[in-house]
């Protein structure tokens, strides 16, 4: 029994002309399969085997041991999350209780963004910048490389991914240039309440299978 690779939730020409066909096929089919290929091999040779994604994450968080197979697990985990964060015709100002809540952390949505596109445009080398809960509180944080808040207690509620690959063949190395247009053109505000409304994350499935 093996995690799968998710499907995209929208076709590859949905996210354009703010993130292309050619993006999402490259992005998706190849890193995002790649890192769950690795997973299951992984996995394999460490009798994980079986487990879901998250239960991965969790038991070879911190272990220097399992430090490759946690990296590829997260990787594969923050890519789905990545995925379901995104939304055609979306971004610009939040409603519902997620905007109650940008409201009380930064009084306005032009000051949330302003702080997380500045957290997501110096963020140094490859990784992710997030909007999470942490107890009740609204923050914006950053993580290197794979790291993903599911290994710091954080809820996870909507995140940019910052790796090159996410925006190289669109903006070349202009990534202020993509982030503005996630946040004003493909930011997911329901997903984010979906995440708030108090079940469990909402981790896409990678469903696990047998082997075909
Ligand atoms: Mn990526």
């Amino acid at each position: 029994m093996d995690i799968t690779l998710p499907k995209l939730p929208y076709g590859y020409d949905a996210l354009a002309p703010h993130i292309s066909r050619a993006t999402l096929e490259f992005h998706h089919d190849k890193h995002h399969r790649a890192y769950v290929e690795k997973v299951v091999a992984l996995a394999k040779q460490a009798n994980l085997s079986g487990q879901t994604l998250e239960s991965i994450i969790h038991n070879t968080a911190g272990s220097k041991e399992h430090s490759e197979l946690f990296n590829n697990a997260a990787q594969a985990w923050n890519h789905a999350f990545y995925w379901r964060s995104l939304r055609p015709d979306g971004g610009g100002a939040p409603s519902g209780k997620i905007a109650e809540l940008i409201k009380t952390e930064f009084k306005t949505s032009q000051s949330f963004c302003e702080k997380f596109a500045g957290a997501a445009i110096t963020q140094f080398g490859s990784g992710w910048v997030w909007l999470v809960l942490e107890g009740d509180r609204l923050v914006i944080s950053s993580t290197s490389n794979a790291d993903t808040p599911l290994a710091h207690g954080q809820t996870p509620l909507l995140t940019i991914d910052v790796w090159e690959h996410a925006y190289y063949l669109d903006y070349q190395n202009e990534r202020a240039v993509y982030v503005n247009a996630v946040l004003s053109h493909l930011f997911n505000w329901e997903f984010a309440n979906h995440n708030l409304s108090g079940l469990k994350i909402a981790a896409p499935a990678h469903e696990i299978k047998s082997p075909s």
